[in-house]
């Protein structure tokens, strides 16, 4: 089976480290990973520019702020009005909890579960979250890494995430190559492994069966 490990230095030679998450701190990270959703990136800097001027990166301001003002800073960003209620359920939540400081001295699997109570805040949320915001040593699996998981195995099945998380531990299994790997993953997918792969142009291709059949026909 290919090693993840030999993808992500392929990667890495092509796109260089890609240095995420750019942030100031914990809680704009944890903004982010929500505003992110179905969001290109360039969108939620603009939605968190917007949130930092008006003072509102902050969990207990953010919580005790009505829900417009929200919205008016984050309209940048897909779906802005569901995302502002739930960035307040959210910054509710962390508050609740003591605080981002008081969430970090929670273990992986209990943070995890906390954070997948709080509405619109899904696995691949929780995950990006959990790696970028509290450097837990965690696989975040997202459409990306589906298909490339997908395509670089010779009969291109679907694979279950737990198996994919497997595969990619096997050889990644350290906070500071799940974080790389993750933004060069996204990198790659948006550069050659699209829904419409181009193969050619790809720095992996040597090791992918779809790559290999490609070059084949
Ligand atoms: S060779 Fe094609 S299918 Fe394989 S990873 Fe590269 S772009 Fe994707």
């Amino acid at each position: 089976m290919i090693r993840f490990d030999q993808v992500q230095d392929a990667l890495l030679g092509e796109f260089g480290p890609q240095h995420w998450w750019p942030a100031d701190d914990v809680f704009e990270i944890i903004v982010g990973a929500l505003l992110v959703q179905r969001t290109a990136w360039r969108n939620v800097e603009a939605a968190i520019a917007h949130l930092k001027t008006a003072g509102l990166l902050d969990p207990d301001v953010l919580r005790r702020t009505g829900v417009e003002a929200i919205e008016q800073c984050i309209k940048s960003t897909g779906f802005f009005r569901t995302k502002a209620g739930r960035l307040k359920n959210l910054a509710a939540c962390i508050v609740k909890h003591g605080g981002t400081e008081s969430l970090a001295s929670l273990s992986t699997p209990e943070m995890r579960s906390l954070l997948l109570q709080v509405d619109g805040v899904g696995p691949e949320t929780a995950d990006a979250i959990l790696l970028y915001a509290f450097n837990r040593p965690v696989v975040v699996i997202d459409e990306y890494l589906r298909r490339l998981a997908r395509r670089l195995t010779p009969d291109r099945a679907t694979i279950p995430d737990n198996r994919i998380r497997a595969w990619v531990a096997g050889t990644i299994d350290d906070v500071v190559g799940l974080n790389e790997l993750h933004a060069l993953v996204i990198a790659h997918g948006k550069k050659s492994c699209g829904r419409v792969p181009d193969c050619p142009q790809c720095a992996i291709r040597s090791m992918c069966g779809t790559g290999r059949t490609a070059l084949e026909a």
